[in-house]
């Protein structure tokens, strides 16, 4: 009887500690989901917020493998992470999708996550890496005011750890707060684009270049490494206008800006300055090889072919450049050396203009004084 009461006693003290420790266990997981709520909705940037849901949620959710698919019918998505030069392509855990028929056709509308065991048909588009396929997984939609923006998919090696009638609660939350945070950024990239871009050319304006050329100049007192300044603009550009009419002056104007655009790397800037007058910033580039960048998209333009009703529509361009070359003895305020530089690649390019235009004009390295020249 004793016996028996003990046996009973230690079957119950058992059931108690596997309850206490299973109430640790899940009071541990909701600590450590808030952080990651808490963490996510701190984030700023889309790039940021796609490298912490593929970073912590593996740790999180103690997953062998995650992917993050957005849908990104119009490639502004690509375009924001591009800017911002996060290089998404090179991550095989993201993928940017053009629309939600991959989402649709493998398991109906998405609205619930779909949980079970892993199905090559229907999930290896969630799960691209050949050498990894899990054994079951979670596809969980990103939902939003009932439009669907991607999903977070987590796979496990194990048959059992994700099956179908398994409550969904917990990662409805996750994929709930993912949806919020993501439409936030997106929200902000849009705003921040459209306050930045201008919207005949699609390069930034010249409020974008204002405020980047302090950072670039900074960037280059601080790395010592020269910054190059070319001011463009396109030759008799009225006559275009009035030879053709506006509309193909806006086409040509927009055709000149892509052309431009090619011919720099990822990390300059170009904006539109005005009316037909852009202005690009080149990092890590001194006097020589402005110039050698200046002679590529000058070139470039005087060979293209705009044709129009039939017509061929010359267009040249003339380009002004200037560098500077950060100085270690003489520090200027770099709004100062901002205005400068502007000022004096302006000034080369009134010059290519006063030599006969389609040409550059390279006034070469700012010479910096202890005094302020302005
Ligand atoms: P130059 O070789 O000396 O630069 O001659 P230009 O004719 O290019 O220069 P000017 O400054 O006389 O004319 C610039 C023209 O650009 C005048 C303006 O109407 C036109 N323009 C400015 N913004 C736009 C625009 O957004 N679209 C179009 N189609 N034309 C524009
Ligand atoms: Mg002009
Ligand atoms: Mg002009």
């Amino acid at each position: 009887m004793e016996e028996d009461i003990t046996t009973g006693l230690s079957v119950l003290q058992s059931h108690l500690d596997g309850m206490l420790s299973r109430v640790q266990h899940n009071s541990t997981t909701l600590k450590r989901l808030q952080r990651f709520e808490m963490s996510l909705l701190s984030l700023s940037s889309l790039a940021e917020m796609i490298e912490f849901i593929l970073g912590e949620s593996r740790a999180l959710f103690d997953l062998d493998i995650i992917s993050l698919c957005l849908m990104d019918p119009k490639a502004e998505i690509a375009a924001y992470l591009d800017t911002d030069n996060y290089d998404h392509r090179a991550r095989e855990d993201l993928f940017l999708i053009g629309d939600d028929q991959i989402l649709q056709s493998s398991f109906g509308l998405p609205v619930r996550p779909f949980l079970g065991i892993y199905q090559a048909a229907s999930c290896d588009r969630f799960f691209p890496n050949p050498t990894r396929k899990p054994a079951s997984v979670v596809i969980a939609p990103l939902m939003r005011r009932g439009k669907c923006l991607g999903s977070l998919n987590f796979g496990s090696y194990q048959e059992n750890r994700f099956t179908h009638g398994m409550a969904t609660d917990f990662i409805e939350h996750i994929a709930s707060v993912i949806s919020i945070c993501l439409e936030n950024n997106l929200n902000f990239e849009i705003m921040r684009r459209t306050s930045l871009v201008d919207p005949l050319t699609g390069v930034n304006n010249r409020r974008f270049l204002e405020q980047r050329i302090e950072e670039e100049l900074d960037r280059s007192q601080r790395t010592r490494d020269p910054l190059s300044c070319l001011f463009l603009d396109i030759d008799f550009f009225k006559r275009i206008n009035d030879g053709f009419g506006h509309p193909v002056g806006d086409q040509v104007l927009a055709r000149v800006a892509g052309v431009i655009k090619k011919q720099l790397r990822s990390n300059d800037v170009l904006s539109r300055y005005g009316g037909e007058e852009f202005v690009a910033l080149l990092s890590q580039s001194d006097q020589k090889s402005a110039g050698e960048i200046a002679e590529r998209i000058r070139s470039s333009i005087a060979g293209l072919r705009f044709e129009y009703a039939g017509q061929l529509i010359p267009v040249t361009i003339s380009i002004g450049a200037a560098t500077y070359q950060p100085n270690q003895m003489i520090k200027r305020p770099v709004t100062e050396i901002a205005e400068r530089l502007i000022q004096t690649a302006d000034a080369a390019l009134y010059e290519a203009k006063r030599n006969g235009r389609n040409r550059i004009e390279n006034s070469g390295v700012l010479a910096m004084t202890e005094e302020a020249q302005l």
